[in-house]
């Protein structure tokens, strides 16, 4: 099986060398180029397999230059030990209809982890069988994917990983995860702007032909572990399938499919969901649920992309994004593969910062998907809905997603059963959680005081590795203009 780029056809290369890449050299990124199916039968074998043996099972059917050792080598290694859960992704039922998929039980407490300490493993592989050099990851980061990344990168022999975060757009807890991590290999970096301004910073040197040659000269290699990493999106393809196996398995009624609810940033999460949905997983409407920066709302509902305005701070910072990178690869798919089509739009999105999908695309959209969005105001109120109803405690993403369900049950009477995916832990966002169930006057102002109290008050488990962070030593401390970013770079690898 071969991946193209979706800004070139022509440009054909195996996944070992698209995980090894990261994105295409004329800025594309790389997708399958037909989507394996998963059949009635191999589903009935994975019904009774460990979330490890569902993973290999889903992943050689993506990474087939893999072999089944190297995938074992792989799978295990990211899954075993690193969760504080036996299942990586559990689902928790909170009536017939409303299932949720807790993806946060990883090192970091949110769902990145699941790709993240994978990918290390798929792309020191990937290297290995390609051109052996040592590979750099860029990451920009709006939070959740600097930590998680680290994590999965901290000490990994032939690599180095250099995450920017946005000074002013991240919590404190985020800020204090990455500023603390350890690692020979790992530098931390505050940028003065928000997360687009680092991404297109990433993206602007991943494709700047001075600066990768001078990192080829020297031995290294830029790789991405943003989600526009094929060996991002594979794992996350996984939880989907999982999914389906566990309602299945459990009884759920699935007469007429289920519909998904995914939290959506950078369209990763959600187009994972896509391309289970393609290999067969009988999932009936995405549900695309946004913050305030609701482009993508907007965009599901009328075909128009425009990121031209207002950008806002919200709750869900890994969420706060107008331009979602993997939006990309939907579009290639809608636009029925066509390379010149896609670049064409995307060519419009970065010059006049909008583009309009045609007719044909925007029915194809509509069959597919739902959108919504909500504001913090309704998002703190539906952790306290929620906790009241269920006794469940959400994080504020989840919250986003249970929201934009809500409405979307009430607006179009669709009662299929329905997962949503939760992609923090409530502890990650501890004084949003905190106002949400009311009890402002009584909160500590310190973040660790904050989340004893919330256990207290909510009987609820901190997870250990946060609670870890209280006596950890912060190791970096600057923040840089964005355009200093490459000596940044070069200078942590001494060249
Ligand atoms: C990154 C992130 C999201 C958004 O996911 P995308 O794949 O970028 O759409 C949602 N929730 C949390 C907690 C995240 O960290």
């Amino acid at each position: 099986m071969f991946y193209k780029s979706t800004r070139n056809s022509a440009a054909k290369v195996t996944s070992a060398q698209a995980i090894a890449k990261g994105i295409s050299v004329e800025g594309g990124l790389f997708v399958p180029e037909s989507i394996p199916q998963l059949c009635e039968k191999t589903i009935d074998k994975m019904l009774d397999m460990s979330y490890i043996e569902r993973a290999k099972t889903v992943l050689s059917m993506f990474l087939d230059d893999y072999t089944a050792e190297e995938l074992d080598y792989c799978v295990s290694s990211a899954y075993t030990g690193s969760f504080d859960n036996e299942q990586p992704a559990p689902i928790v039922s909170l009536d017939d209809n409303c299932k949720i998929l807790e993806l946060w039980h990883g090192p970091t407490c949110a769902f990145k982890d699941l790709a993240l300490q994978l990918l290390p493993y798929l792309m020191t592989t990937a290297v290995k069988k390609t051109d052996g050099k040592n590979t750099v990851i860029l990451v920009a980061t709006s939070g959740d994917t600097g930590k998680a990344a680290l994590e999965g990168f901290s000490d990994v022999p032939g690599t180095n990983i250099i995450v920017f975060y946005p000074s002013d757009g991240v919590s404190n807890m985020q800020k204090r995860q990455m500023c603390t991590q350890v690692g020979e290999n790992v530098l931390v970096c505050g940028i003065k702007g928000n997360f687009d301004d680092a991404q297109t910073g990433v993206k602007k040197i991943f494709t700047n032909p001075e600066i990768c040659a001078k990192l080829d000269e020297n031995g290294f290699n830029f790789s991405s572990a943003n989600s526009i990493n094929w060996g991002r999106l594979v794992p996350q393809i996984v939880y989907y399938v999982s999914a389906y196996c566990d309602l299945k398995k459990n009884g759920a009624n699935l007469e007429n499919g289920f519909n998904v609810v995914v939290p959506t940033g950078n369209f990763g999460n959600i187009l994972a969901a896509y391309y289970a949905k393609n290999m067969g997983v009988p999932i009936a409407k995405l549900i695309c649920a946004s913050n305030e920066n609701n482009v993508l709302t907007d965009f599901i509902n009328t075909g128009v992309y425009n990121k031209n305005r207002a950008f806002h701070t919200t709750f869900s910072p890994s969420m706060d994004i107008l331009v979602s990178s993997n939006l990309e690869r939907l579009i290639y798919e809608l636009c029925g593969c066509d390379d010149k089509a896609n670049s064409n739009l995307q060519t419009k999105l970065s010059t006049e910062g909008v583009y309009t999908v045609s007719a044909d695309v925007l029915a194809k959209l509509k069959e597919n998907f739902a959108a919504g969005w909500c504001d913090d105001k309704g998002t703190l109120e539906t952790i306290k809905k929620y906790y009241d109803k269920y006794g469940y405690l959400c994080d504020t993403y989840t919250a986003v997603a249970l929201n934009v369900y809500d409405k979307y049950v009430a607006e179009s009477g669709d009662d299929k059963v329905t997962v949503i995916a939760s992609t923090a832990s409530p502890y990650k966002f501890v004084p949003a959680v905190l106002s949400a169930l009311g009890n402002e006057s009584d909160i500590p102002s310190d973040d660790f005081e904050q989340a004893r109290y919330l256990s207290t008050i909510t009987k609820t488990e901190p997870p250990k590795s946060l609670v870890e962070l209280e006596k950890a030593t912060v190791r970096f401390d600057t923040t840089i203009d964005k355009q200093d970013m490459t000596t940044a770079i070069l200078d942590f690898l001494k060249i």
